[in-house]
């Protein structure tokens, strides 16, 4: 393997792209990885040198090591942005992104259909402060204009919303939003930066729980913040002042999980699909939330703005008694039940505990 020409990886497919970015055998080497950098500490050569701590690439562990500058590189050429700065869950990443743009009288434009922890952060320590939230119609497109108010700094966006599935109109959001000088930030966790670039969409900030797909194997917590050229700074100071950074194993894990995010992607796509089809011909099943089938009323906007869909979805079913809810769940012998993305496949059932507590 030679390394990459500067300036080649523009060109590259995405998936191809992955696999180089953000890796430079020379610097270790030979070694195709860097290692997992553990440290805090960080010398500098001369009194000088230390008083000018900022002109060092590395200067203090909670800033970054080779290993974390590494995966930030990779992520932000997977989103297309101008820098990324890792966090150490992806919630960390959602309320640090925030508070990059806000202060005491500001107003928060945000999607209903939002991850419920998201929500509980505008609803308890953002109001706390003093900045208020409205909560919008994930639907809204164009008309989010209508909502804009003075004091509006950040429209937060999240497609296709969590557990609904709503598929939202990116383009014409970011554009109403960006017309008033907000901050347009969105959750891009679902599509990750190979099947959506929220970026080249006029969103301003991408936020992605890479312990989702990017980790991809549920060993790890870890989010990342991808900004563009004229957010960059904000999401860089905020990151730093809250002094939220992932740790060592978990960024290295994050790298690792990366290199495969294609081809798992492109499975859990096809897998995905093949199941919410056969779980549409079955009588239990009212409806399937699910953006890449042509029946499901973001279709359209899924197909215009997306290169693929991820593995979620969701289904709602015909009115059933909890008991019979519980005797599926609990007697599925290939899934395993947990908050998460998945993760877990096992071929014989998991062995009840044998008393709570
Ligand atoms: C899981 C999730 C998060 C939070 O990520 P954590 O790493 O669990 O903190 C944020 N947004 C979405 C859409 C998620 O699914």
């Amino acid at each position: 393997m030679t390394k990459p020409k500067k300036g080649a990886a523009k060109s590259r497919h995405p998936a191809t792209a992955i696999l180089h970015n953000g890796r430079d055998p020379a610097g270790q080497h030979g070694f195709v990885n860097p290692p997992a950098y553990r440290g805090s500490t960080v010398l500098f050569p001369t009194l000088e040198a230390l008083e000018a701590y900022e002109q060092q690439t590395f200067r203090y562990g909670r800033h970054g090591t080779p290993t974390t500058a590494a995966l930030e590189d990779a992520i932000t050429q997977l989103e297309g942005g101008a820098r990324t700065l890792l966090t150490a869950s992806g919630y960390q990443a959602v309320t640090t992104a925030i508070l990059a743009f806000v202060k005491t009288g500001d107003h928060v434009l945000m999607v209903d259909s939002v991850y419920q922890p998201t929500r509980k952060f505008c609803d308890t320590i953002l109001a706390r402060l003093g900045v208020a939230t409205t909560y919008y119609d994930p639907l809204v497109g164009a008309g989010i204009a209508d909502l804009i108010q003075d004091n509006t700094r950040v429209v937060f966006l999240e497609s296709p919303g969590s557990l609904t599935f709503e598929m939202q109109d990116v383009g014409a959001i970011a554009k109403a939003a960006r017309a008033r000088d907000a901050a347009v930030l969105m959750d891009n966790t679902w599509a990750t930066g190979l099947y959506f670039r929220p970026i080249e969409h006029g969103v301003d900030v991408s936020i992605n729980a890479c312990t989702k797909y990017i980790v991809g194997h549920a060993d790890a917590m870890l989010g990342a913040i991808t900004a563009n050229a004229r957010t960059a700074k904000a999401v860089e100071e905020a990151r730093a002042t809250l002094g939220g950074c992932p740790g060592s194993e978990e960024t290295y894990l994050g790298l690792r999980g990366l290199r495969t995010l294609a081809v798992r992607l492109e499975r859990h796509q096809r897998s995905a699909l093949e199941v919410a089809r056969w779980l549409a011909g079955r009588p239990e099943v009212a409806r399937i939330l699910h953006p890449a089938l042509p029946a499901d009323p973001g279709h359209a906007l899924w197909k215009a703005q997306y290169t693929g869909a991820s593995g979620l979805f969701s289904i709602v079913l015909t009115p059933t008694p909890r008991k019979a809810v519980a005797a599926m769940l609990d007697g599925l012998e290939l899934f395993g039940m947990g908050y998460s993305w998945g993760g877990w496949a096992i071929s014989r059932p998991i062995s009840k505990p044998a008393s709570s507590g």
